[in-house]
């Protein structure tokens, strides 16, 4: 599932080139997870001025309002001059007189919307619940332990929820969590201020590195340059049950938190 460095850098790889574009058409293949809310029609002769990132969103705003993106399990997008005819997995082709906007979505979870604005209910339904970035200014460790002291909940699934601090999602959080030496089912609550703030880093840290490093290459992710990341190959914990830890060669362990798979240090990552 692309997670959100993997998204910054489909971001970053099209966002330049993009802007200044003028919409030709929007075509849509089989129905994605909503409905655009538009007429496609409607969007032909507008600009594209600029591709911002919210979580997981990509954010094109147009001269009337703004198309929000999503990539959802399996998505990919694509910026290029020409494209091959859409094949049967390609359910959009944002057509632009400087090139096509592609999304490849085996799985349809991905998303295409069109709002009038940031505020209109169509975009708030998507992101008003989001928490703040965790590669912004706004992202504060002060703040960060204050919210996680409100949850009883394990760290790393109030993490996952994305409500405190957005898009760090199973992959990240695993490896934040071992960076930061905590166990990945502490309760959120009893995190101390020294502890909160080496994870606030850890989060930082590896979301940046990831970034840097061009997204990890889960199975169906290609940026839309056609390259895949390769941070997972890099991971300190995730997806390394059994194997010896990076730090301290006890084995990693591997356990199931809300159905999603954890991986830890016992040595390293106090409880
Ligand atoms: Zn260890």
């Amino acid at each position: 599932m692309p997670e959100l460095p993997e998204v910054e850098v489909t971001r970053r790889s099209f966002a330049d080139r993009i802007a200044g574009a003028v919409v030709g058409d929007l075509r849509l293949g089989k129905p994605l997870r909503w409905p655009l809310g538009v007429a496609p029609t409607r969007l032909a002769g507008q600009r594209v001025h600029s591709v911002r990132r919210r979580g997981k969103y990509l954010l094109l705003d147009l001269d009337e309002g703004l198309l929000l993106l999503h990539l959802g399990m399996s998505g990919s997008l694509n910026f290029a001059p020409q494209q091959p005819p859409a094949g049967p997995h390609d359910h959009m082709d944002l057509v632009t007189d400087r090139g096509t906007l592609r999304l490849h979505d085996p799985r349809r979870f991905g998303a295409v919307v069109w709002a009038a604005s940031e505020d209109a209910p169509s975009a708030l339904k998507l992101l008003g619940h989001l928490g703040v970035e965790p590669l912004s200014d706004g992202f504060d460790a002060d703040r960060f332990h204050a919210a996680l002291r409100q949850r009883s909940a394990p760290i790393k699934q109030v993490l996952l929820a994305g409500d405190i601090v957005v898009g760090v999602g199973n992959i990240y959080a695993s490896e934040a969590l071992f960076l930061a030496g905590i166990r990945p089912t502490t309760r959120a609550g009893k995190i101390s201020m020294p502890r909160a703030r080496r994870l606030h880093q850890a989060i930082i840290d590896v979301l940046s590195r990831a970034v840097v490093q061009g997204g990890s290459s889960l199975r169906d992710f290609v940026s839309a340059e056609g390259k895949t990341g390769y941070f997972q190959l890099e991971a300190a914990v995730y997806g390394r049950a059994d194997q010896p830890c990076r730090a301290c060669d006890t084995p990693i362990r591997s356990i199931v938190q809300g159905q999603r798979s954890t991986f830890f240090c016992p040595t390293c990552q106090k409880p």
